[in-house]
């Protein structure tokens, strides 16, 4: 049985974030995709890949600012200048804004491959429970196997937290740390986005638009060259029609779309997000992360404020308390 002084379940930007600043290098990050990256996701559509998670991100606190400067200078991240609309009484209308946002190049999980170099990633490997057993943790996993460690990070959504955790009563966190889903429709649009006035838009947030919660186009994106849209339907509309078809949903968007802009569009995919983001981002625990037992962390974005930065955040105050 192989062990680990540490062992952090997920590689999304958290447990990216707490390997990278873990003082041993006696680790292993266990992720069940086949790669780093968690939301910041894209999916491979014929000989293209297209952001299906995060769209963007912004960078407030210094310490996100500092990585994020280093990846813009090995160019895994560029600054995405948007020209931003919103939608008002339901219609597209243009709010330009000074908010920087930075963007994986030339997709966005290029955040997570940055952050992954020279880490020790188990990749394909789905963790199916972890309790505590002759003073060490046991991780076991869906296809068998048994890993044990001194330490574990648990930095996955917090529903499949719950999950992976059944010898602890987790209830107060998932209670009150509840996330919301998403549903996520590519489409190809010949055509350019357009306000009321017809002046052009490359990203959209939903405003008090019905269905839609963000809107924004691929090509405006650096090193991107696909006529894609991916619009994120609202998170209410998301819980109504979570256990639609894709066809369904990417229809009933498409529709959405076609009669907001008058322009007619190609479906291409739907992604349901069951544990997109945090109900309520206001809602943080003390540093992003939380103790469940003697040696058992979880973090991630729920406990700080639900974006990458917080995420990445949450990632390095768990390190902290792990090489503590
Ligand atoms: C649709 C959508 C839009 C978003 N928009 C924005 C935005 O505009 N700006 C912004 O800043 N943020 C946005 N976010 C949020 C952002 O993507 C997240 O805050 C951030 O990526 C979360 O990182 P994390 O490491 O906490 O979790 P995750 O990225 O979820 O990482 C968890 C990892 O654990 C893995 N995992 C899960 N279960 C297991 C298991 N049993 N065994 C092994 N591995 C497992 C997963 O595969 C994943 O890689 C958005 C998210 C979504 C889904």
């Amino acid at each position: 049985m192989k062990h680990f002084e540490v062992a952090i379940v997920g590689a999304g930007i958290a447990g990216l974030a707490a390997a990278r600043a873990l003082d041993t290098q006696n680790y292993m990050i266990f992720e069940k995709s086949r790669g780093p990256g968690g939301r910041l996701a894209s999916k491979r559509v014929d000989d293209l890949r297209v952001d299906i998670g995060a769209q963007f991100f912004t960078a407030r606190e210094s310490r996100f600012q500092e990585i994020v400067s280093d990846a813009i200078d090995t160019g895994f991240v560029k600054r995405w200048r948007p020209r931003m609309g919103t939608f008002i009484d339901g219609h597209a209308t243009a709010s330009p804004d000074s908010q920087e946002r930075f963007v994986g190049a030339p997709y966005m999980n290029a955040m997570g491959r940055y952050l992954a170099q020279s880490l020790t990633i188990t990749t394909q490997l789905r963790v199916a429970t972890i309790f505590h057993q002759d003073n060490q943790f046991h991780l076991t996993s869906t296809d068998g196997e048994v890993y044990t460690a001194s330490q574990v990070l648990v930095t996955v959504p917090v529903d499949q937290m719950t999950s992976l955790l059944p010898s602890y009563d987790v209830r107060d966190i998932a209670s009150r740390f509840t996330m919301e889903p998403t549903w996520t429709v590519v489409s190809d649009l010949g055509t350019t986005l357009r306000d009321r006035h017809d002046d052009p838009l490359d990203a959209l947030f939903g405003g008090d638009h019905s269905v839609f919660d963000f809107i924004s186009t691929e090509r405006s994106k650096p090193d991107r060259e696909s006529s894609y849209v991916v619009t994120h339907a609202k998170p209410d509309w998301s819980a109504i029609h979570i256990e639609d078809e894709p066809a369904s949903v990417q229809s009933q968007i498409n529709t959405a779309l076609e009669t907001t802009f008058g322009v007619s569009v190609k479906p291409i995919i739907a992604h349901r997000w069951r544990f997109a983001r945090p109900t309520d981002p206001a809602l943080t625990s003390q540093k992003g992360v939380f103790e469940i037992d003697d040696g058992l962390w979880v973090a991630g974005d729920y406990l700080a404020g639900g974006r990458v930065e917080g995420a990445y955040l949450s990632g390095i105050e768990a390190a902290e308390r792990l090489n503590r």
